[in-house]
């Protein structure tokens, strides 16, 4: 860091938590958080705990996000979530393309990319994640799959739209395993996904994005991720279900 990007760290809580637990951790972090330091805070509850978030967190500079949505406003789609339904609980942000929905739920560029012009149309950030597996890491094919996924998904957008838009570089093989990627390795993939923005849209746009890792970030890691030039913060998941490490990690690993 940095380059007058302001940081973000975002909680990923998955598909943990009922309501009112949800509503608990919301709390703990509203009092372990009292005086943040200058950064973005967000946390992605279960849909079913975003109202308790919400309701929890009002006051505090602490936003909530949703962690998926169907790229429709609203209609015959069972089972399903629009950004507009987001928004309208008071959600600000949403995750698009997470390696654990890619895989389990086989989400494809195309249907990012719709899910995207979803989300900016109800009016929410997109944090859109990409990374690579670990046999594509030893293939040495990483940058180019990081680089296909985010023209997939990102590619059709004007300039003025990737301003709400926040690049997660998330290696598969780093989320929920204990195994972090070097702050080299991370920042050599931030620096391709910046060179990307530039190469898509313009210089400006590029120094503008913030692109924030995540695998297995907790509060002893953080610290030597966040000082890379390119790396504006971090897509946290276990470690953000404990208000504790997830104060921990906002504040660097320390205060
Ligand atoms: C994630 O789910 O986005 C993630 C990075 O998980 P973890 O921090 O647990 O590796």
């Amino acid at each position: 860091m940095m380059s007058g990007r302001r940081p973000l760290i975002a909680g990923n809580w998955k598909m943990n938590g009922k309501p009112l637990e949800g509503a608990s951790l919301a709390r703990e972090l509203r009092s372990a958080l009292q005086d943040p330091p200058a950064v973005d805070i967000m946390v992605f509850p279960p849909f079913l705990s975003i109202n308790t978030a919400v309701e929890a967190l009002k006051g505090t500079d602490i936003t909530v996000g949703g962690q998926d949505l169907h790229p429709e406003a609203g209609g015959a789609f069972t089972g399903n979530v629009s950004g507009e339904m987001l928004k309208a609980a008071g959600c600000k942000a949403v995750l698009v393309g997470h390696s654990e929905r890619r895989t389990y739920e086989k989400e494809s560029g195309e249907l990012l990319a719709a899910k995207v012009a979803g989300a900016l149309r109800a009016g929410l950030q997109v944090i859109f994640c990409c990374g690579e597996t670990s046999d594509e890491r030893d293939a040495a094919v990483t940058q180019q799959v990081v680089v296909s996924q985010l023209n997939d998904g990102l590619g059709d957008l004007r300039a003025t739209e990737m301003e709400q838009v926040v690049v997660a570089y998330e290696p598969v093989w780093a989320i929920g395993t204990g195994r972090v990627a070097s702050p080299e390795q991370a920042q050599e993939v931030h620096a391709t996904i910046r060179s990307w923005a530039a190469k898509t849209w313009d210089s400006g746009s590029a120094r503008a994005l913030r692109i924030l890792y995540g695998g297995s970030v907790k509060p002893t890691n953080v610290a030597g991720i966040m000082a890379q030039p390119d790396i504006d913060g971090a897509l946290v998941g276990g470690a953000s279900l404990n208000a504790d490490s997830f104060q921990g990690i906002v504040c660097y690993g320390g205060r």
